[in-house]
């Protein structure tokens, strides 16, 4: 099974569009921020970690360590180290920001294997959902990783302002001539943060003009396309606790890891357990029972979640 494990919702950067809220933090706050976090048992600790981290290996999960930024922490780095000992590394993975990457990191990148930063449009694009620089951070992390051999995966999310067809030509094409091998696109999905972003989501029909373009673009980088998406047209099955779960900050375990609120808690109706309270086998045993869960969907249930909500405050439903 896999997992995206978000570690902490603590990040050097403010997006108007971040799915878990990230709670911005600089050099003088973090230390206040992250002692906050843990008093108010908004996040776990290193060791409630490191018991969740040997739950998931003893389970054989394939992890994504996500965040806020999962590296900006020592503390999250010890369990990143501590997941490529106990782990081969095709089954790990992060997705971080390009703030700060030291050499420490670089060397734990390596041992990782592989790393995804977001890029979703270049310097000379808009973007007022981004932070002044944040492309740019990703864009020198991406490249300092690729000199050191660190497989790298760009990752772009489709929203109104980055769908063009001229805005991901531009960032297919700087991700070949950088020697990135793989680039993914992702839904976008109006939550946490952006939960009133949702103008920003492009209709079906533009995710699906959008992929067909992209599959006519040809150079040495890899386009993949999230699940979610391939979901609209190919017939897949959302993988929903049969194939993946999230893990929330807090140790909530959440059906999905796109479900959750503005304050990065998981939708009611998408809420597993809590770890490392519960246990993750009868977590993931009770789930399955669920007749929700049991059936196989050909739909996105974050999305129709998220669609079902809207229509009922509108009034439609
Ligand atoms: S709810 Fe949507 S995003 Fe979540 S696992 Fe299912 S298809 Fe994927």
């Amino acid at each position: 099974m896999d997992v995206i494990w978000n570690l902490t919702k603590v990040c050097p950067w403010d997006c108007v569009v971040c799915s878990v809220s990230a709670l911005h933090v600089c050099d003088t706050t973090a230390d206040y921020v992250y002692l906050k976090q843990k008093e108010e048992g908004k996040e776990l600790t290193l060791a409630e970690k490191l018991i969740v981290l040997k739950s998931l290996v003893d389970r054989d999960f394939s992890i994504d360590f996500s965040g806020g930024d999962p590296l900006y922490y020592n503390e999250d780095f010890r369990i990143v180290e501590q997941a490529t000992r106990w782990l081969p590394s095709q089954k790990i993975s992060v997705s971080m920001t390009g703030s700060n990457l030291t050499d420490a990191k670089l060397e734990l990148l390596k041992k990782v294997g592989a790393v995804e930063f977001t890029l979703d449009n270049l310097l000379g694009t808009e973007n007022p959902f981004r932070p002044r620089g944040y492309n740019l951070a990703s864009m020198m992390a991406m490249k300092k990783c690729i000199a050191v051999g660190i497989k790298v995966r760009a990752i772009t999310v489709l929203y109104q302002t980055t769908i063009s067809q001229e805005n991901l030509e531009d960032v297919y094409h700087w991700l070949c001539e950088s020697a990135i091998s793989e680039w993914e696109l992702l839904r976008f999905y109006p939550v946490g943060r952006s939960v009133e972003l949702s103008r920003l989501t492009p209709s079906n029909s533009e995710y699906l003009s959008t992929m067909k373009f992209l599959r006519g673009l040809h150079g040495s980088t890899k386009i993949f396309f999230q699940h979610s998406l391939r979901i609209l047209k190919e017939g897949i099955k959302c993988p929903a606790v049969v194939e993946s779960i999230g893990i929330l900050p807090g140790g909530e375990v959440t059906a999905c890891a796109w479900a959750m609120d503005d304050n990065t808690r998981p939708f009611k109706e998408f809420y597993l357990g809590k770890l490392p309270e519960d246990d993750l086998g009868e977590i993931i045993d009770r789930a399955r029972r669920i007749p929700e869960y049991s059936e196989r969907v050909k739909f996105c249930r974050t999305i129709a979640y998220i669609e079902k909500k809207h229509k009922k405050r509108e009034g439609t439903i």
